[in-house]
């Protein structure tokens, strides 16, 4: 078996949480008759301090059903250039919504107050309603860069007296609040929305959760049948959902731990240079010539590693479940003998 640091997605069940699986009580979610999905909504939720949840197929479900149900046509969206919501959700604020999206070019993927406010557009016929913002922790393209409390404060302050509505696409969230050892119940007051996703660093095969309050989830639950996310017996899944909540969120600081490992070994590398900053478990690097990215990927696959490419000469490493200490330790030795 190849070690996979292609994603945090492609972790498979382990044995106990299959048998937590298998042993999962379900009905018909459509109905809300699924006990597992409810209680899974019930314990996202309130982790957050929110009122209601909403168990989804997908982490670009929750972000599309939050996007739409927080705006209206002709509105638009603020985020970081690096976004999730911008990059890797096939343009779905335009075709899902009708919305335009306005960009911030911060740092590793994060923006200040200050860069918000500046590109919050004025009340005017010709320009789009600046209506949402994005909030992407941890920050994927930025390198698994995150904001703390600190810093999402003023966003949060600034959206309330702009009016405007803040979202969290806190697909790897947890990577983030293991190393601050902040609460979800702080970072569930400063939105008004969030989407985790189970199938990272949590190891669930598949799902995410929009949580928020009550009205807006009613309206979510509508947006995600029309989208076709309207699931029956999907409590199996669920139960794998809450297994993982109850035991893969203390050791994805095994996760970080090894990102930061492999990080300190590129930096003193002859071959890699431009080494972002490790803050969770995402590696991203450049690889010097002759080396390209491809090129690169070619020579780990060869020695049993993969990864995949983030740009011509730009590389990403990401650490999960399924990559254990002995597997950093072998990836360790090849890096150091190239
Ligand atoms: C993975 C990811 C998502 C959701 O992706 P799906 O593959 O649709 O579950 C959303 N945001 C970020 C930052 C992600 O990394």
């Amino acid at each position: 078996m190849p070690i996979n640091l292609i994603s945090d997605t492609v972790t498979r069940p382990t044995p106990a949480m299959l048998e937590a699986m298998m042993q999962a009580e379900v009905g018909d979610d459509v109905f809300r008759e699924c006990p597992t999905i409810n209680k899974l909504e019930a314990k996202a939720a309130a982790m957050f301090g929110k009122e209601a949840a909403l168990y989804c197929p997908s982490g670009t479900m929750t972000n599309q059903i939050a996007i739409n149900v927080h705006t209206e046509r002709l509105d638009e969206l603020i985020c970081e250039t690096y976004s999730h919501v911008y990059q890797y959700e096939t343009g779905g604020y335009g075709f899902n919504s009708g919305i335009a999206v306005n960009l911030v070019h911060g740092q590793h993927g994060k923006m200040t107050a200050a860069q918000i406010e500046e590109v919050i557009r004025p009340d005017q016929d010709w320009l789009p309603r600046s209506r949402l913002v994005v909030l992407e922790n941890t920050c994927n393209k930025g390198g698994g860069s995150y904001y703390t409390l600190d810093e999402i404060k003023p966003i949060s302050q600034l959206c309330k007296e702009k009016g405007l509505r803040l979202h969290l696409d806190g697909a790897r969230l947890f990577n983030a609040l293991v190393e601050t050892g902040e609460s979800t119940q702080d970072h569930g007051e400063l939105f008004d929305s969030i989407s985790i996703c189970l199938s990272k660093g949590l190891g669930a095969p598949v799902g995410s959760l929009l949580i928020g309050d009550k009205k807006l989830l009613k309206q979510a639950r509508r947006v995600r049948k029309v989208m076709g996310g309207g699931m029956r017996q999907a409590g199996y899944l669920a139960a794998a959902g809450i297994y993982a909540l109850d035991n893969h969120i203390d050791r994805l600081k095994e996760d970080n731990a090894h990102a930061k490992s492999l990080g300190a070994v590129l930096s003193k590398s002859s071959f890699a240079e431009n080494v972002r900053p490790v803050k969770s478990n995402i590696l991203i690097f450049d690889v010097k010539a002759p080396y390209t990215a491809d090129s690169f990927l070619e020579v780990l696959k060869g020695k049993g590693i993969l990864a995949v490419p983030f740009g011509p000469q730009t590389v990403r490493f990401v650490t999960h479940l399924d990559v254990s200490a002995e597997m950093v330790e072998q990836v360790i030795g090849v890096l150091k003998a190239l």
